[in-house]
């Protein structure tokens, strides 16, 4: 089957100023050469912690920001370049939808004018008619007509995001791209939110690439998840075997920061040491090295290459690969 959305080595640098009385210059590796395939239908997570590259990545695989090198394609085509008539066309495909529904929406207009704004630009229907959609597309999302006449300040949070989901949909896409959809909401209403996703991705067999810190909630929705580390991938498999058995110790860390909520299942929390990820000044080796309780000497110095572990997943770490250079334990 062809991939619906597939990165190749994706690497955003930066070049950037460090200061200093001889203006030193440097380079923020964002992302530093992340590959992935995401099929029809399916849901993949990135996860992280901020600062991480979730976000720059989703950015990369939508042509909103150029690659510093890699490759990205939608449907088994190279993504045209950003801006052209082709790349244009192919975004109607490929939406996203952003952390905070009242910043992606425009207070001045009542939410079904925006929900219709995209069949406008894209062309050929009547205005009674594109009103029409989008009044079908809101009642799909929850949102009765009633509230359709509403201004996105006269609307709850979740109902917001609700809205901001229908406009995304209204073109038919293929491929979703949502930042951290349900950070911004309370915890009961996430709930809602996320059930939301899997209904629609049942009915319009829609993908969507799911972009969260918080791994409670990539466990629910997604069909694969991926952990990022300083700009790169480090595990990727199944929730199951990531939650269950994580092999990468970044992996372990979070997952012991889940809460356990069954009793008689207490789980002893990993805390990482050391300074949190820095872009800029990324370390030799594993870039996990310098806060990893398990490192072994080589880790700072041989960088771990994400590879198949036999069991489904994908781990960059020596340890998980039982490589022979790396068997001392660092000093
Ligand atoms: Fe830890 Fe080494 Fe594995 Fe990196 S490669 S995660 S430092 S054991």
């Amino acid at each position: 089957m062809t991939a619906l959305l597939e990165a190749e080595g994706l690497a955003r640098h930066y070049a950037v100023r460090l200061g200093g009385l001889l203006g030193r210059r440097g380079v923020l590796r964002a992302v530093d050469g992340v590959s992935f395939r995401l099929d029809p239908g399916r849901t993949l997570a990135l996860v992280g912690e901020s600062g991480c590259g979730k976000t720059t990545t989703a950015k990369l695989v939508l042509g909103l920001v150029p690659p510093t090198r890699g490759t990205t394609r939608f449907e088994g085509e190279a993504l045209p370049p950003a801006g052209t008539a082709a790349w244009r066309a192919l975004r109607a495909r490929m939406q996203m939808v952003y952390q905070d529904p009242l910043g992606a929406l425009d207070r001045r207009l009542p939410v079904v004018v925006q929900v219709a704004e995209p069949l406008a630009i894209h062309g050929g229907l009547r205005p009674a008619e594109r009103r029409e959609r989008a009044l079908a597309m809101l009642a799909q999302v929850g949102l009765p007509a009633p509230l359709a006449q509403r201004y996105p300040h006269e609307l709850s949070g979740g109902q917001r995001q609700r809205v901001v989901l229908a406009r995304a949909l209204i073109l038919g896409p293929r491929l979703i791209v949502a930042d951290e959809p349900v950070s911004a909401l309370d915890v009961s209403i996430q709930a809602q939110v996320l059930t939301l996703f899997e209904e629609l991705q049942a009915r319009f067999g829609v993908a969507f690439l799911f972009i969260s810190h918080d791994l409670k909630v990539v466990r629910q929705v997604a069909h694969e998840v991926a952990v990022m580390y300083l700009g790169r991938i480090v595990e990727q498999g199944t929730p199951e075997a990531l939650f269950g058995d994580p092999a990468h110790p970044y992996t372990r860390a979070l997952v012991s920061a889940i809460p356990v909520v069954r009793r008689n299942r207490a789980r002893v929390r990993i805390v990482l040491e050391g300074d949190p990820p820095n872009p800029i000044a990324v370390p030799p080796g594993c870039a996990f090295h310098p806060r990893c309780p398990v490192a072994l000497a080589a880790c700072r110095s041989e960088v771990p290459v994400l590879k198949a572990r036999g069991d489904g997943r994908l781990v960059a770490c020596h340890l998980a690969h039982g490589e022979a250079a790396a068997r001392r334990p660092a000093a």
